[in-house]
């Protein structure tokens, strides 16, 4: 097997993700035979650094000898069983562990498969909770400008990143948007903290009007991944949760992609001392081995559901693989590295050497921003550096830096014109330089004209 016959099978049955397959016709497809922490390997024997933790999945390496323990035993055990009715040692175990690793009050784990379906859980979940209460007009959702929360239709009603979402429009439920607190925007010599507590004015606003209709508000902490590794202070998840309570209006907390310490802390709402009614989380959650999500939630939430079955007040939502064994096992190993290792404080580390790395970026003519928030780096690429005028999205600069990249031996995958790092932890001090030296080669190629 080398790398043009795998290809070559591949684009006559395979449709990929996210993907205009014509792009294939002039942009090869990496088969990856194998990997190893931060190294993926094709058929050919080329090395790719995995700089972006295939899709922020990965957080303790390719085939981790730990996890890889944790999954065999557990095969050799049960695969998988029925979760109606049923139950098992990994599923409990690890909602046990989910509940106790959480911010308080977060106590009851209702597990899916994939983190878009943990997103229509718990919109489902709040819209329910208030019907149960007999308050079925609250039917709403509020959420931020740029925010991504997944695919499937509920989760992409409740995103707002245009190129994903725009197609779709005609099939979506209407959401109430409200600004973003996204600090690319803020002043020339304004503080993340003053722009963000600025642009709570319009949630404020918004929930005062619309409070007796919404059901929950939905954000992503402190990054807006998708929507461009865009970043905010914490202290606008304080003013939300504060607001949330006021209003009554749930905060449903989507930490699928800054969840297990990305954002430096286990959880992002950890910086700003919160508990949100409900937390998503998936991606990291089984260090990028199997798919897996939980939906973390109060007691008060479980409570208005458990009654009488006449009453119908269940929560009638499954997933086939609800609560699967291998998933439930890899998401165990993995709580446990971070429980074994000081993940957290050789992350700062890392993130020390990262910001260090990325240093040079500060001053190049075609970058308008350099941040980061813990493990997660962003660079903003523009046309011109002083009025921030962006690049036309039709000239795909981000692409040539794939590109370029790719052929150094490094997997970048920006987010249209921003080349962001979002490594797994198990990355060295001199494979981060590596990471930024062939960034910054494959930037000077995409803005030389
Ligand atoms: C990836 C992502 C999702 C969707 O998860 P999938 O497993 O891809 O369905 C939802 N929210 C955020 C913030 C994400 O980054």
């Amino acid at each position: 097997m080398n790398n043009q016959t795998l290809v070559k099978r591949d684009l006559a049955v395979l449709w990929h993700p996210c993907s205009q397959m014509k792009d294939h016709e002039q942009l090869p497809l990496i088969p990856i035979k194998s990997g190893r922490g931060v190294w993926l390997e094709d058929f050919d024997g080329n090395r790719y650094l995995d700089a972006i933790s295939s899709w922020w999945v990965n957080l303790f390496g390719h085939a981790n000898p730990l996890i890889n323990q944790a999954v065999k035993a557990q095969l050799d055990t049960l695969e998988h069983v029925i979760l109606g009715g049923f139950t098992h040692q990994a599923a409990v175990e690890l909602a046990e562990k989910l509940v106790e690793i959480t911010p308080p009050g977060l106590q009851k784990c209702f597990y899916a498969d994939n983190g878009s379906s943990a997103i229509e859980i718990a919109l489902k979940m709040s819209f329910h909770y208030w019907r149960n209460l007999g308050q079925s007009q609250k039917a709403k959702f509020i959420t931020l400008e740029n925010s991504y929360h997944g695919e499937t239709l509920g989760a992409l009603a409740v995103g707002n990143v245009a190129l994903y979402k725009d197609t779709y429009g005609p099939l979506l439920m209407d959401v109430i948007s409200v600004a973003s607190p996204d600090c690319y925007n803020r002043e020339a010599g304004e503080s993340w903290r003053d722009y963000s507590i600025r642009r709570f004015a319009d949630m404020e606003q918004t929930l005062a009007r619309y409070a007796d209709t919404v059901c929950a508000v939905i954000v992503e902490p402190l990054v807006q991944c998708a929507g461009g590794m865009r970043m905010y202070d914490p202290v606008y998840l304080t003013l939300l949760r504060e607001a949330c309570d006021k209003y009554r209006v749930h905060l449903i907390a989507d930490e699928i992609a800054v969840g297990f310490g990305r954002t430096g802390t286990l959880f992002a709402c950890e910086q700003a001392t919160i508990s949100p009614d409900f937390m998503c989380l998936s991606k990291g959650l089984t260090g990028g081995y199997l798919p897996l999500s939980a939906v973390l939630t109060t007691d008060t939430v479980y409570q208005a559901f458990y009654d009488d079955y006449q009453n119908l007040t269940a929560f009638l939502h499954s997933h086939s693989y609800t609560g699967n064994a291998l998933g439930c096992r890899a998401a165990l190993a993995t709580i446990g590295l971070f429980q074994s290792q000081d993940v957290l404080v050789n992350n700062r580390r890392l993130a020390l050497a990262m910001g260090k790395a990325a240093e040079r970026f500060k001053q190049h003519p075609h970058v308008a921003e350099v941040r980061q928030t813990g493990m997660i780096l962003a660079i903003e690429l523009v046309k011109n550096r002083q009025t921030r005028e962006a690049y036309p999205w039709q000239q795909r600069r981000g692409l040539k830096v794939y590109r370029y990249a790719l052929s150094k031996g490094v997997l970048l995958r920006p987010l249209g014109n921003v080349i962001y790092f979002m490594p797994p932890y198990v990355i060295s001090e001199s494979e981060i330089e590596l990471m930024a030296e062939v960034a910054w080669h494959g930037i000077q190629l995409a803005t030389q004209d």
